[in-house]
C-alpha cells in the first residue's frame, strides 16, 4: 500500500461481520473505494484526508431492498386507506400521468433522502428504467433496478412496453461502474402480471443471468383469491414457473404459509420485509422468525415513500423489531441484532453483493453510514448496537459513502444538485401532476 485516500481515525466500528464484531478507537482506512485498513493502530502511510470526530459511529451503509424511488412525488398523499382503494384509486392515476422528466425528479429526490439517511444501495420496482438508471449512475448509490412489469390484457410478452424497456436498461446499464448499477427482472405481483407470462419472463431472466424482483403475500386478500383461483399459492404458482430460478427478492410476503418458506429457502430467495409499509396499509406483520427458521434470507424495505413517508432505516429497524415482538409476544422474536443484519449484511445478498458489502472488512467496497453519537439521544450509550436500532434516527448521518466516495458530508448532497431537484419538483412536476 502506498497511498491511503481516507482514514476514519478513533471511530466505532459495527463491522456487521457474522461474529458481530464492535471495534472501539478505530482506524477505518479506504484507498480506491475499497477498505484496505481496519485497526486501532494508525497506518504507517499518511492519508490524503483524515476525518476524526470523537463519538462517530460507523457502520455498513444500509440496504433498501424495496422501493419505489419515483412515488416520493406522492408521499402524503393518499393516507388512511386499504392498499387496494390506496393503489387502484389514489397512486395508480397519478403514476399514469408521470412522465419521464417527473420520473427523473422523483428518482433524484428519493435518492437525496436515501444518502442523507445511509443508504448506499436500493433495489428499486418502476418504470422508465433506463432513465432511473442513468440517474442512479449519476448519484454515485448502487442500485438493483427492475422494471416492474404489469399486463392485465393480452398483449403478447415482445409486445409489452414494459418488456422493451426492461431489455434497453440492460442492454445499456446491466454491470454500469463494475456492477454499481445492476438491472433485475421485475414482475409487479402475481395478480398484476398474467400467469401466461411468468414463464417467458423466467427464462429471460435465466439466460440474462438477471435477478428477479416481486411483491408477493403483500395483502390477505391478494393471497387468498390466488388460492381460490389456481388452487394454490403465489408462491408456489410462481415458483412452478421458474419465477425463483434465478435469485429473487420477494417484498413484503405478510401472509407467506409453511410451504411457501420452504419453496422460497429451496430456491434461495429473500424476503424483503417492509414493516412500516404492512403497518400503514394494514396488511399485517410477516412471521420474521418462521423465516428465518425455514432458512430464508431476510432483509429491510421502506417500500415507497407514499406507504411510508419516510426513508429512515433506523425506524425501519426499531419498527421490525417492535412488529415482531407485539405480533408474537415474544422479547427475542426480532432483536437489535437480527435488525442490524436485515439492513446490511443480509441486505447485500438479497443484491447479490455479499462479496462487496454489507459489512466492514478489509477487502470489502467503503460503503459507510457515519452516525454522530455526540447527541441527547444518544448518550450514554451502553450498546452501539441497540442505539443504531432503539434510539438512532437517519438525522443523526453525518456522512455517507460509497466506494469510498462522500455522497453526503454533513448537510451536503455531493452528488445531487438538490436545488434544482427542489425547484424543478415546484416549478414543473406538482403543477403537472397534481
Ligand atoms: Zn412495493
Amino acid at each position: 500500500m502506498n497511498k491511503m485516500d481516507i482514514l476514519f481515525q478513533n471511530v466505532t466500528a459495527v463491522t456487521m461481520n457474522p461474529d458481530g464484531s464492535i471495534l472501539e478507537n478505530t482506524c477505518i482506512g479506504i484507498t480506491g473505494g475499497k477498505i484496505v485498513w481496519l485497526s486501532q493502530q494508525p497506518p504507517a502511510i499518511k492519508p490524503a484526508r483524515t476525518l476524526t470526530g470523537s463519538h462517530w459511529v460507523v457502520m455498513p451503509g444500509f440496504i433498501n431492498t424495496h422501493t419505489h424511488l419515483p412515488m416520493t412525488l406522492l408521499r402524503g398523499y393518499a393516507e388512511d386507506m386499504a392498499l387496494h382503494d390506496w393503489l387502484f384509486g389514489k397512486i395508480i392515476p397519478v403514476e399514469n400521468n408521470m412522465r419521464p422528466s417527473d420520473i427523473v425528479t422523483g428518482t433524484l429526490l428519493g435518492l437525496a433522502e436515501a444518502a442523507a439517511a445511509g443508504v448506499t444501495s436500493v433495489t428499486d420496482m418502476y418504470n422508465d428504467t433506463t432513465f432511473m438508471a442513468q440517474v442512479a449512475a449519476d448519484s454515485g448509490l448502487k442500485a438493483n433496478l427492475g422494471r416492474g412489469l404489469v399486463c392485465l390484457d393480452d398483449t403478447p410478452y415482445d409486445d409489452l412496453k414494459g418488456v422493451a424497456e426492461m431489455r434497453e436498461a440492460f442492454r445499456q446499464w446491466h454491470g454500469h461502474d463494475d456492477g454499481r448499477i445492476v438491472i433485475d427482472a421485475s414482475a409487479h405481483t402475481e395478480f398484476t402480471f398474467q400467469s401466461r407470462l411468468w414463464r417467458l419472463l423466467a427464462d429471460e431472466a435465466r439466460e440474462k443471468k438477471m435477478r428477479m424482483h416481486i411483491h408477493i403475500s403483500e395483502t390477505r386478500r391478494e393471497h387468498d383469491e390466488c388460492v381460490a383461483k389456481r388452487g394454490v399459492t403465489p408462491t408456489a404458482a410462481l415458483a412452478e414457473h421458474g419465477v425463483f430460478d434465478v435469485p429473487a427478492t420477494v417484498a413484503h410476503g405478510v401472509w407467506l404459509t409453511d410451504e411457501d418458506m420452504d419453496i422460497l429457502a429451496q430456491y434461495g430467495a429473500t424476503v424483503a420485509h417492509c414493516p412500516v409499509s404492512n403497518m400503514k396499509l394494514a396488511s399485517g406483520a410477516a412471521r420474521l422468525s418462521a423465516l428465518r427458521e425455514h432458512g430464508v434470507n431476510t432483509s429491510l424495505g421502506s417500500d415507497s415513500m407514499a406507504s411510508h413517508n419516510a426513508m429512515d432505516m433506523c425506524a425501519e429497524m426499531k419498527t421490525a423489531c417492535l412488529l415482531q415482538k407485539v405480533s408474537t409476544l415474544n422479547p427475542q422474536a426480532l432483536t437489535v441484532g437480527d435488525a442490524l443484519a436485515m439492513a446490511t449484511r443480509n441486505g447485500a445478498k438479497s443484491q447479490g453483493r455479499e462479496k462487496e458489502c454489507g459489512q466492514i472488512a478489509v477487502g470489502f467496497d467503503a460503503d459507510l453510514a457515519v452516525f454522530d453519537f455526540d447527541k441527547p439521544h444518544l448518550t450514554p450509550c451502553f450498546d452501539v448496537m441497540a442505539h443504531l436500532v432503539y434510539a438512532a434516527r437517519a438525522s443523526d448521518v453525518i456522512m455517507t459513502l460509497v466506494r469510498g466516495r462522500l455522497v453526503y458530508d454533513r448537510g451536503a448532497y455531493l452528488t445531487i444538485d438538490l436545488e434544482k431537484v427542489l425547484f424543478d419538483l415546484r416549478r414543473e412536476v406538482l403543477p403537472h401532476l397534481f
